[in-house]
This record gives C-alpha cells, sequence and structure tokens, in this order.
C-alpha cells in the first residue's frame, strides 16, 4: 500500500498496532472465542425474541441505560450510580484510558501496568490511545507476581493497572491476598480487576471493592450466553462513574441489546445457572480427558481450557484445523506460550469430537 495522504495526521502509536481480527474461514466446531454454547431453552428463546420484536426502533435507546444499570445494579448488590454499562467490557475499557490518561510524575505520556500473558484489549486500546503499557509476568503457576507488579507500579507510575481474575487465557485466578498486596501498595492508582469469566469460578473478588477505594471491577454478559449483545460493564466509584459517563456516546447501547440484556439479567438467571453448570462439568471432563491422554492442563476457573502440548502449539492447532476444529494458539508469542493452546468449552458433542481429534496430537 502507498503511503496516505494523512498519514502526517495520525498518531504514530497506530503504525506499530495491528487490529483485532479473529481467525477467518468456516469451520465446523468453533472453541476460539469464549463464547458460551447456544443452549438457551426454546421457551427463553421466544420470550426473548418478545423482548426484542416489541421494540421501538424509530426512536433513540435510553440515554442513561437506567433499566439495564439497574438490573445490573441488583445482580451486583450495588447503587445504579456505580455502574457505567458500555457497548462490552471493550467499550468500558477503552473508557477508562480516555478519562485517565495524564501523564503523571515525570512521564512523557501515561502509562498502565497489566499482566502477560492477559487479555489483549488492556494492551492494544492503551496503545491506540497513545498510552505506554508496563507488562509484568505472571509466575510459573501463572499467579500474580506481586513484588513484579509492586517494581512496575513504583517504576512506571502507571494510571491504572488492569488484572483479570480469573485470567484469560491461562483459566485461573490470582490469589486474593496476592491481589490485596498491590492495590494497598498504591493508594493513587485505579485497579481494574475484570472479571469477565467470575461466572464459572468457584469465587469472585466483587468484596475487595467495599475494602479498596481503588478498586473498581468489570463484568459482561458475552461468556454466559450472550455475546451478540455487546453488553459490560463497569462497577466502581460514583465519583469515576460519573467521569466516564462524560466520554461515552450518548446513545451507546442499542435498543435491542439493553432490552435483551436486561432480560437476560432480571429474567434469565435460571438459564444462565443451568448454562454455566453444563460448561464447569464440561470443562472439568475436559481436563481429566486431556490429562489422561497426556496433556497438561491448568486448573480453570472460566469457560475454556489451557493446555500445554508436547509439540509446537502450531502443529496441534493445524491439525485440528484441518478436521474442522478451531481453537486459539498463542505459538506467535513464544517462550513459554510456545507450547500453548486455550479451548474454548463447547456443547457435548463439540468438546467430544475436540477430544476425540486432540488425542492424536498427544
Ligand atoms: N475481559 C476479558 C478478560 C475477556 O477475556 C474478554 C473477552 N475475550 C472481555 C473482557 C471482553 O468482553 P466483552 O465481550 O464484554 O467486550
Amino acid at each position: 500500500m502507498s503511503t496516505p495522504w494523512f498519514s502526517h495526521l495520525v498518531r504514530s502509536d497506530l503504525a506499530t498496532v495491528e487490529a483485532y481480527v479473529p481467525h477467518a474461514g468456516h469451520f465446523a466446531v468453533r472453541l476460539d472465542a469464549n463464547e458460551s454454547p447456544h443452549l438457551l431453552s426454546s421457551e427463553a428463546h421466544a420470550r426473548l425474541a418478545e423482548v426484542l420484536g416489541s421494540a421501538a426502533l424509530n426512536r433513540y435507546p435510553d440515554v442513561n441505560a437506567v433499566e439495564l444499570r439497574e438490573a445490573i445494579a441488583a445482580r451486583a448488590k450495588c447503587s445504579v450510580e456505580e455502574v457505567i454499562a458500555g457497548t462490552g467490557s471493550d467499550e468500558v475499557i477503552a473508557l477508562l484510558l480516555g478519562a485517565l490518561d495524564r501523564p503523571r510524575d515525570k512521564n512523557p505520556r501515561a502509562r498502565i501496568v497489566t499482566t502477560t500473558p492477559t487479555f489483549v484489549m488492556y494492551r492494544l486500546s492503551a496503545k491506540v490511545r497513545g498510552i505506554d503499557v508496563v507488562e509484568v509476568p505472571l509466575d510459573n503457576a501463572w499467579n500474580l507476581d506481586v513484588s513484579g507488579v509492586k517494581r512496575a507500579i513504583e517504576f512506571a507510575r502507571p494510571n491504572i493497572v488492569f488484572i483479570a481474575t480469573p485470567n484469560n487465557p491461562t483459566g485461573n485466578c490470582m490469589a486474593e491476598d496476592r491481589l490485596r498486596q498491590v492495590i494497598a501498595a498504591a493508594p493513587d492508582t485505579l485497579f481494574v480487576l475484570d472479571e469477565a469469566y467470575a461466572d464459572f469460578s468457584s469465587t469472585n473478588v466483587q468484596h475487595l471493592r467495599h475494602e479498596f477505594p481503588n478498586v473498581a471491577l468489570l463484568g459482561t454478559i458475552s461468556k454466559i450466553g450472550f455475546a451478540a449483545l455487546r453488553v459490560g460493564w463497569l462497577i466502581g466509584p460514583r465519583d469515576l462513574v460519573h467521569e466516564l459517563h462524560k466520554l461515552r456516546q450518548p446513545y451507546n447501547i442499542p435498543v435491542p441489546s439493553q432490552r435483551a440484556a436486561t432480560f437476560v439479567l432480571r429474567q434469565l438467571q435460571d438459564e444462565v445457572a443451568r448454562l454455566v453448570k453444563h460448561v464447569v462439568r464440561e470443562r472439568e471432563r475436559m481436563t481429566e480427558e486431556l490429562e489422561r491422554v497426556g496433556f497438561r492442563v491448568v486448573p480453570s476457573q472460566t469457560n475454556f481450557v489451557w493446555i500445554a502440548t508436547n509439540r509446537p502449539a502450531t502443529e496441534v492447532f493445524d491439525g485440528l484445523a484441518s478436521q474442522g476444529i478451531l481453537v486459539r494458539s498463542f505459538a506467535k508469542h513464544g517462550g513459554r506460550l510456545a507450547q500453548r493452546l486455550r479451548v474454548t468449552v463447547g456443547t457435548q458433542n463439540e468438546n467430544d469430537r475436540f477430544l476425540e481429534t486432540i488425542a492424536r496430537f498427544v
């Protein structure tokens, strides 16, 4: 491509960033994106269709998404002023980076600290906004390295520390005492604890929000069956939420998404509980079976499993892909990720097909 006429106007950081592109192509079994399998009952489906069908499409959405935020607040047992909703937690991450982007101390640009490996959007979203990213490797058990994070905070003076717990792609939770240590060490830094997968976990960190004023939580309905709606949220201090509202587009969440997500959170709790039960049961079965045939698997608290392969992960990935099964390979990252695959829990049939196929690549 020749250099476009406007290149002198584009933020230089963009040149080093690649757009997020999910794997292309047709695959009969897609276990690559941590979506949930389609397990909604036909009754719930019909009720949801009714909710969507009665939406007035000629009007703009509720600018404050009040009903949706009330439903989120009721679920999180907090007040509606402590909630901001976005088109996925991806948008909320972008809002945080937009609002808290003033360089502190002698930093030429604002900085964030996060772990590695972790969810890619903290880094991507920061980079495209001209915010520097300091990544602290997780320890050998994929847990938080307390002294590493503390050192990074001291040296980098970040505005925000992003930590996913349970973490993507490793599937485990960060130890709570370690979280406490890093949060307490930097009371003038915002800690964003991303609980995208907390529905599948035996523990959560919601209570830390009450103990530390510098903690905010992220949540989403993408992993519990409703990724298509693009609804996620932040729960945090009112004054922070108040600032974030100024940055979002007034009508950021479309009417169908506001209505359907509100309905899901208020009325479909049993359906979601059933889905979570299925995923957790299948996750444990996949873990056992994978270990039985010779793979190492990190005990997961999410809707996916993090697998160590005995040969380059690309070989296993290509073998699965040739049989119509798409998973996520981390081989391109090299180092300790060179032999790692992340596999989303699917329907029982999909998981069977995956397990039968991967057993040929031990
Ligand atoms: N946080 C984490 C840790 C994730 O893994 C994901 C999805 N991959 C998200 C947030 C994004 O969620 P949403 O669909 O709500 O934007």
